[in-house]
């Protein structure tokens, strides 16, 4: 279902002219005084227009640190008046709107929890209803893109149309090389349901660690995304939280002179570029490989059930059924008969290597 969410472009709220990409950064949190206008004028030196930092911080444990709250107001207000730069926060209910709007914060965003929980959503959209201010959505913790584009909707609704979105990763339970698993076919679905969202990726949090953030910033680019948050702190490794993730202004001046930016889409051209298309090809295929990496884990399984009963490792009945199920199935989803044979007896053969070998060597 395509949306009739008709949202402005990003470009129209940044004052200054902005090109593309986009990028926001800052602390992950206002922890003192000094740490943000410093992490601020060295950001402003290296060219960046537009500074994050949480000062309410919903942390997913309790006990770590959870924000320097209203204080943090007055340092972002020193933030504006001292380098120019826009300042933006996370706002996760009503009162932080109102405090946000009085001190002259330029854009909002609403974190991944927040998003997850529409009263709260609806809430802070209430709140904003008739002020003209960005609003960031960043998507839920959990994969749904409905989710994701039910807080816009609630959002739009309410009247705000400067919206965007930011990716920031899904939480998986199984152990990953990211911090939060990116699924990068969800914000291209919500780019498809809205293309006239603006979609800023959020490195920093899909990484959780700084080597991540270089390539996981370029795949953005290639897929078109229209700027990046990513986190910075003067002193990384002293940070009150996501020290793994942050970088120096300095280290995030390099890694934006080593973005590659590929050619604006020309007009007319929808997101789906070649580019885009290959890449979702190849995320298919990541799918298809793990997949099989987990059928095979089976096969092995029942390669040694076999083995432990005595059993023969070619059973036709069962074989035969397989065959036919997914035949079926298969050309329900409009695959070719012939391609779903010869991958299953490819797979079939496969298995029965494995399990001959489980019969002959395995003790
Ligand atoms: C953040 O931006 O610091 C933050 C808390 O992010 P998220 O909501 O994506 O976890
Ligand atoms: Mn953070």
């Amino acid at each position: 279902m395509e949306s009739t969410i008709k949202i402005k472009k990003i470009k129209e709220w940044t004052i200054g002219g902005t090109d593309k990409p986009i990028i926001i950064s800052g602390p992950c949190s206002a922890e003192t005084e000094k740490q943000v206008i410093q992490t601020a004028k060295q950001l402003k030196a290296n060219g960046i227009e537009i500074f994050r930092a949480g000062i309410w911080k919903p942390r997913t444990r309790p006990n770590s640190f959870e924000g320097v709250g209203s204080l943090g107001l007055e340092w972002l207000k020193q933030v504006k008046a001292e380098t120019g730069m826009l300042i933006s926060t996370e706002v996760a209910n009503v009162k932080h709107v109102y405090e946000s709007i009085k001190a002259g914060v330029d854009m909002l965003w609403i974190g991944a929890r927040t998003t997850a929980n529409p009263f709260a959503i609806q809430e802070i959209a209430d709140a904003i209803k008739g002020i003209k201010i960005p609003v960031l959505i960043k998507n839920p913790v959990n994969p749904d893109v409905e989710l994701w584009i039910g807080a816009i909707e609630r959002f739009y609704n309410a009247g705000i149309t400067n919206i965007g979105a930011i990716h920031r990763g899904f939480s998986g339970f199984e152990k990953s090389i990211y911090r939060n698993i990116p699924q990068w076919e969800i914000p291209i679905e919500l780019k498809t349901r809205i293309p006239e969202i603006p979609l800023i990726c959020d490195p920093s949090h899909i990484a959780g660690k700084r080597k991540l953030l270089q390539e996981i910033s370029q795949k953005a680019m290639d897929l078109n995304f229209d700027g990046l948050m990513i986190e910075s702190h003067t002193e990384p490794d002293k940070a009150w939280s996501d020290a793994k993730q942050q970088i120096t202004p300095m280290e995030l001046k390099n890694l934006l002179d080593n973005l590659i930016i590929r050619q604006e889409i020309p007009k007319g051209i929808s997101f789906e570029t070649l580019d885009d298309l290959r890449f979702r090809i190849d995320m298919c295929d990541d799918e298809m490989l793990k997949i099989l990496e987990k059928r095979m884990k089976l096969v092995h399984s029942i390669g040694l059930y076999k083995k432990e009963n005595n059993m023969t490792i070619l059973q036709p009945g069962r074989w035969d059924k397989i065959l036919k199920r997914s035949v079926e199935k298969g050309s329900k989803q409009n695959l070719n008969r012939h391609l779903i044979t010869q991958i299953f007896k490819t797979i079939h053969q496969e298995s029965i290597n494995e399990q001959t070998k489980i019969l002959d060597h395995e003790s």
